[in-house]
Formats: structure tokens, C-alpha cells, sequence
């Protein structure tokens, strides 16, 4: 029988056999929420300095992120390992070939486990569902698709710029169909 979980906690506990702690990185992206291509105001709660950590900062390198990050929680627990949290923004918001880099960036950093990726339902399609594949054969991944709501008044409220059937069809996309990402 399929194990249950109660909470993130729990599950990502069984996942390794020792401490992991994302990291955070702003890795540079922006959104089609802010950049105009959807809208620019963003969604109403977004404000991406509230959780950015002191250590991730756009302008330093993924590699530098992660290595400062790694020092920052180093104090805490000694034997832990870490999963590069791209964080801010959108974080599939670019070809294949230019988030292949900077994914793989964080994986050749030491002691780094994993993948956490932040990004929308919008900018999810099926070219990247086979990267997205390929890499989760080599490493562990997350992919957190911001699923903020079920309900389409709430999503316009929240001024998400999608509605409830674009989280839907990316649930359901599968790998080796038709990029809808055109122009990026
Ligand atoms: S999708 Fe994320 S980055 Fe984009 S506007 Fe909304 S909260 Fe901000």
C-alpha cells in the first residue's frame, strides 16, 4: 500500500536518509505576470524581497548563492545536505537550453542533492516536461507549479493572470507533445 503523509515534512524527511535545506536563489528570471507578456502588475502578494534570504542575491552567481547559502546554514546542522531552491519569479521562464545551464550550474555545486523549481502553470509545457523528465532521472526534483486557487474569481481577485483550466491542463500535460511556450 502507497505510504501517507500528513505534511511536506514528513514526506521529504523519508526522501533522504539525512537533513536537507533548500537553499534559495534568485537565479534572475522575471514573470509573464510582471514582464507585460501576460501583465505587469504581478500577482497582488507578490513581493519577492519578503522571503528572498540576505544570502540570495540576483547579481551573484547560482554557484555563489548556494555556496554562501551553504554557509549560512553550515552553523546549524554540519552533516546537512541541500536542495538548490530556485526561488524568485518564474523559475521555467526560459528556453530549455538556458534553464538546462542553470540548473545544472547548482547541481555541480557539492553537497547539493536536488532540485526545487518554482514557476506558474503557464509556463510549463511539454518540451520542458521531457528536460524536466531527463533531469529527474539523474537527480531528485520538485516542481512547484503555484497552484494558488480552484476558483476563477479568486484567481482574478489575486490578479494571477490565468485561470483555474491553465493549472488544469498542466496537472494533466505529459511529456513529447507540442511546446505552447512560442517566442521565449
Ligand atoms: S507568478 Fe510569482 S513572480 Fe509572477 S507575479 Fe505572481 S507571485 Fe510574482
Amino acid at each position: 500500500m502507497k505510504q501517507q503523509y500528513n505534511d511536506f515534512g514528513n514526506w521529504i524527511r523519508k526522501q533522504f536518509s539525512f537533513r536537507v535545506q533548500k537553499i534559495a536563489i534568485d537565479a534572475g528570471f522575471t514573470c509573464p505576470n510582471r514582464d507585460g507578456r501576460i501583465g505587469t502588475g504581478g500577482c497582488i502578494f507578490c513581493d519577492n524581497r519578503t522571503f528572498n534570504p540576505s544570502y540570495c542575491i540576483r547579481n551573484k552567481t547560482i554557484a555563489q548563492q548556494l555556496e554562501d547559502g551553504k554557509q549560512f546554514f553550515a552553523r546549524k546542522y554540519p552533516e546537512m545536505k541541500f536542495l538548490a531552491y530556485f526561488q524568485a519569479y518564474t523559475n521555467t521562464y526560459a528556453s530549455v537550453e538556458k534553464l538546462r545551464n542553470m540548473y545544472e550550474e547548482a547541481l555541480k555545486i557539492d553537497e547539493v542533492v536536488g532540485l526545487v523549481i518554482g514557476t506558474r502553470p503557464d509556463c510549463v509545457d511539454s518540451s520542458l516536461l521531457d528536460y524536466l523528465e531527463e533531469l529527474n532521472r539523474k537527480t531528485f526534483l520538485i516542481v512547484e507549479y503555484g497552484i494558488e486557487s480552484c476558483n476563477d474569481k479568486t484567481l482574478r481577485f489575486i490578479n494571477r493572470g490565468h485561470d483555474f483550466a491553465c493549472s488544469k491542463r498542466a496537472i494533466e500535460l505529459q511529456p513529447n507533445g507540442v511546446s505552447k511556450l512560442e517566442g521565449i
